[in-house]
């Protein structure tokens, strides 16, 4: 079984999120320092397909990041999605919405972030905040987040019928790892800046969270823009996990070296 098979939510499947070990390794029994290795192996996969992504110009990849606060996005970022050449991939990250971005539906801002053809996009948390964070604060009653599904639904299908090909992690730390994480920051002023007062809002609604979780990866999950639930409480795991998915959809999107334009055979460069 591959990665991509054995973390997938299956489309139409409920995941049971409370029996995902987030501790777990599943595909791997090497330790850290060989999942390094595979890493680096990897990464030069990714750089080379990105490469020629870019010249065939016919799709566009995006990548969706979601997690519960320190779940590990940044670190992933920094970690396997600077494998991409920046030049031809573009990090977006989703915050409270701007009271114009407020002004239009949900997918106003979503939709200008994604990648055209030749491109990576990574979207820094996403749409599903719209079913996530909205959701379990209230901010909109729910016969507005609740059409939500269906509509992040269609506007994915859309998106791949037109040569985006769309692959959406949820990196699952456990509440332990979340307080360590946290405790972390706290006790480092480098990490100050990334403490936010809301963040422990947010872990007092911890059972909330996960339950609008398992909505939409239940009802998200799709055969053209499936889920991935990556167990993240080791970070060396999450980055080989993702790496190895990525490496999979890569192959699979297999873009191919453009030919030239002309015959190249008879040129000769000029002294
Ligand atoms: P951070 O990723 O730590 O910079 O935090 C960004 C914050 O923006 C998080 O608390 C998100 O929950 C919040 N956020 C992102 N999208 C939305 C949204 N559509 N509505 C409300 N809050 C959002
Ligand atoms: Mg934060």
């Amino acid at each position: 079984m591959t990665f991509a098979d054995l973390l997938r939510v299956r489309p139409g499947t409920r995941p049971d999120l409370d029996s995902i070990d987030p501790r777990g390794t599943p595909g791997f029994d090497g330790d850290k320092d060989a999942a390094g290795d595979r890493l680096d192996v990897l990464r030069d996969e990714l750089t080379d397909f990105q490469e020629r992504l870019w010249a065939e110009k016919r799709q566009g990849l995006l990548v969706v990041l979601q997690a519960l606060d320190a779940g590990g996005k940044d670190g992933l970022i920094s970690k396997v999605v600077t494998a991409f050449n920046p030049q031809g991939t573009r990090v977006t990250s989703f915050g409270v919405p701007t009271e114009e971005e407020l002004r239009h539906d949900f997918l106003w801002r979503i939709h200008a972030a994604t990648p055209g053809r030749g491109r990576v996009g990574v979207f820094n948390r996403s749409q599903y905040e719209d079913v996530l964070v909205v959701r379990v604060n209230e901010l909109v009653p729910r016969e507005a987040w609740e059409p939500r599904y269906a509509q992040i639904n269609a506007f994915e299908a859309g998106l791949a019928q037109n040569g985006t090909r769309i692959v959406k992690f949820y990196l699952h730390i456990s509440r332990a790892e979340q307080k360590e994480r946290f405790e972390q920051r706290l006790a480092n002023p480098e990490k100050h800046w990334k403490w936010s007062s809301g963040d422990l809002e947010a872990r007092a609604k911890w059972d909330d969270y996960l339950a609008a979780y398992t909505d939409a990866l239940e009802r998200c999950s799709t055969d053209v823009a499936p889920w991935y639930v990556i167990p993240a409480d080791r970070k060396w795991y999450r980055d080989l996990a993702v790496a190895e998915i990525l490496a999979e959809t890569a192959r699979d999107m297999n873009p191919q070296w453009p030919e030239a334009e002309e015959d190249l055979s008879g040129i000769t460069i000029p002294d």
